[in-house]
């Protein structure tokens, strides 16, 4: 039957399977095949490569590749069942309220501009300020300096940190708060259920960038009662082209349509326009049926995996990694909170080596040692240049694919590069 598993509702084991079943050829490749050394991937929290389940999957769904909601034809009706069973699937893997919506857009970029065209407005104006953080992902800043906005320091502490956004929410006038749920510089988690308690202290709303968190921690937004989450399907080993958000509707429903076009709208006419509510609303135009339905089929995946083998598959990675680079002189792994818990981070080690410029270590990784990680500034200038890093430095991840031959590696080749010069 060619009816994929998702269109027929079934859904995959819940936090069961063992990490080598869903990452294939990449976790099980040799270290060294026909003379060549295995890549060393370690940009995941850039993009996470598709797992073999949701390749299969892409591929299973391909011939029903049909345009949704448009027709009356088989292969229409089978893609706008997987189109709109995703949102289920997605709204599940979240822990979404039933009412919530579930907008799939671009990415996580896009659904952050997307809430910021639906914040509350009152005689033209919008209520209220967005609040949010130095260390944010530039996606989860900028969308927020085009509306009333404040912005605070994440430094010293994260329990330092966490008064000074009641400070901030306090002092009244806030809408949102708008919080990474983990960094993408450092990989270190905030505690959204406890900001998104604060928020509602204060009459505010909380948004979680979930773009780091969501491919390596479970997340249950009504049981953090957090009002609004988005995030990448690329990140979360799906394909590129599909984010979602996932929130509260009102707001959503209130909103300036994301894309006016086609399918967005109850009834148009020549010179006005009744919108939709629902995600139909801020989807105008054809949909990304096969980014969304392997977005969904990804967080099916991640949910069905071995719970404690996953966090600790990455944790030993993460510690090997930060205790080797440690050991070699000129190294600093960087972090935001002096007080952070290991536990509390996901898989990203963050650090530069003093004299070496971060973009050419890097490079110099990729040709000597097949080794790919990130350099720069991570799309985050506001915390470089506060932690003192204005040209950038080098950033590690990793997820369920890595291997613990991946941190040696990388060790090794700062080893090198120490001994040996560029
Ligand atoms: N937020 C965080 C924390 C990220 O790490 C990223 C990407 O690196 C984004 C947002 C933006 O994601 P995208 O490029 O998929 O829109």
């Amino acid at each position: 039957n060619n009816e994929s598993a998702q269109h027929r509702g079934e859904t995959l084991p819940r936090a069961s399977r063992p990490l080598a079943a869903v990452t294939g050829a990449e976790l099980q490749a040799p270290l060294i095949q026909g003379g060549h050394i295995r890549y060393a991937n370690l940009d995941y929290g850039a993009s996470a490569p598709a797992l073999t389940v949701v390749s299969a999957y892409l591929n299973e769904i391909l011939p029903y590749y049909a345009s949704v909601h448009r027709g009356a034809g088989y292969a229409s009706q089978i893609s706008t069942s997987v189109y709109e069973n995703a949102r289920n699937i997605v709204r599940d893997f979240v822990g979404g309220r039933p009412d919530d919506s579930v907008i799939f857009t671009r990415n996580t970029t896009d659904s952050l501009n997307l809430l910021a065209g639906c914040l509350p407005v009152e005689d033209g104006r919008q209520i209220g300020e967005v609040l949010y953080l130095d260390i944010e992902h530039h996606a989860n800043l900028l969308p927020w300096q085009s509306v009333p906005h404040r912005s605070i320091v994440a430094a010293g502490t994260l329990s330092e940190t966490v008064a000074n956004v009641r400070t901030a929410l306090s002092h009244g006038g806030v809408s949102l708060l708008a919080v990474t749920g983990a960094s993408n510089v450092t990989g270190e988690i905030l505690p959204i259920k406890e900001l998104a308690a604060l928020a509602h202290e204060f009459g505010a709303r909380i948004v979680v960038d979930a773009a780091q968190l969501a491919p390596h921690r479970r997340i249950d937004i009504a049981a953090a009662d957090v009002d609004y989450l988005v995030f990448s399907g690329h990140k979360l080993y799906a394909p590129f082209g599909a984010g979602v958000l996932v929130g509260r509707p009102d707001w959503l429903d209130a909103g300036t349509p994301h894309l006016a076009g086609g399918g967005a709208v109850r009834e148009a006419r020549l010179d006005s326009v009744s919108w939709a509510t629902g995600p139909a609303r801020h989807e105008g135009g054809s949909p990304n049926v096969l980014g969304a339905a392997t977005l969904a089929r990804a967080t099916q995946v991640i949910a069905s995996l071995d719970h404690d083998e996953w966090h600790a598959h990455e944790a030993a990675i993460r510690s090997h990694l930060v205790e080797g680079l440690k050991q070699i002189d000129g190294v600093t792994v960087h972090q935001i909170f002096s007080d952070t818990d290991p536990q509390d981070t996901i898989g990203v080690v963050n650090f530069s080596l003093q004299g070496y410029d971060a973009g050419l270590v890097a490079a110099y990784l990729a040709a000597e040692h097949g080794i790919g990680l990130r350099d720069g500034r991570f799309c985050a200038h506001p915390l470089l240049k506060r932690l003192g890093l204005p040209s950038g430095s080098l950033r590690a991840s990793f997820g369920v694919g890595s291997r613990l031959e991946d941190a040696t590696r990388l060790i090794a080749g700062i080893q090198a590069l120490k001994s040996n010069g560029l």
